[in-house]
């Protein structure tokens, strides 16, 4: 059986709640997930830290990166750039540690190109308008951007047919539950010679 660790990755419509089931995933004691911190040019909302939410960086430098084949993957969301630096993923799936990605679904379908080997997993609302109401009760995006966010957010769910695994997000719980009984499941798959 291969020691490589297993990239697992997180994707669904901004908004339905990937922050948040990321975060108690990360929580959980009894699980060894490493999350690969994003980098992205959009600029850092109250509270947010540079190097725990994001690598927060110019246009400039993002393209640098890009330049020098930093990049596991990126994607142009609402204006910013956002991606996945590739160093630190390589170093620890090579060191037999998993990771997780939590990302939009241009960047999940590039990755899915590079890394067949991942686990992609598809994290859904209950419906189009409670997602719509979780993004104005986040309060803080502007009427343009919360349409902008809404109209990606119905093409995205038709992109789910490209993933391994669909979760709804009912409840934070039951998500990270459905969630780590995937991984748990993937762990024990038999591999193909
Ligand atoms: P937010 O601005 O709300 O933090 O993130 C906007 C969207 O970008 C979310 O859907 C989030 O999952 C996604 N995102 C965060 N990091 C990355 C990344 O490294 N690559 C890609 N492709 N998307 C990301």
């Amino acid at each position: 059986m291969s020691n490589r660790g297993m990239l697992i990755v997180l994707s669904g419509p901004s908004g339905v709640g990937k922050g948040t089931v990321r975060q108690a995933m990360l929580e959980d004691e009894f699980r060894d997930f490493h999350y690969s911190v994003s980098m992205t040019t959009r600029k850092p909302r109250p509270g947010e830290q540079d190097g725990v939410d994001y690598y927060f960086v110019s246009r400039e430098e993002f393209e640098q990166e890009i330049a020098n084949d930093g990049m596991l993957e990126y994607a142009q969301y609402v204006d910013n750039y956002y991606g996945t630096p590739m160093k630190y993923v390589n170093q620890t799936l090579d060191s037999g540690r998993d990771v997780l990605l939590e990302i939009e679904v241009q960047g999940a379908m590039q990755v899915r190109e590079n890394c067949p080997d991942g686990v992609f997993i598809f994290l859904t609302p209950p419906d189009l308008l409670e997602l719509r109401n979780r993004i104005q009760r986040r309060g803080t995006d502007d009427q343009a951007t919360i349409d902008k966010r809404m109209q990606k957010a119905a093409d995205e769910i038709k992109m789910m047919e490209n993933y391994d695994y669909a979760v709804v997000n009912d409840e934070i719980p039951n998500a990270v539950q459905r969630i780590e009984k995937i991984i748990e499941s993937e762990h024990l798959r038999v591999p193909r010679v």
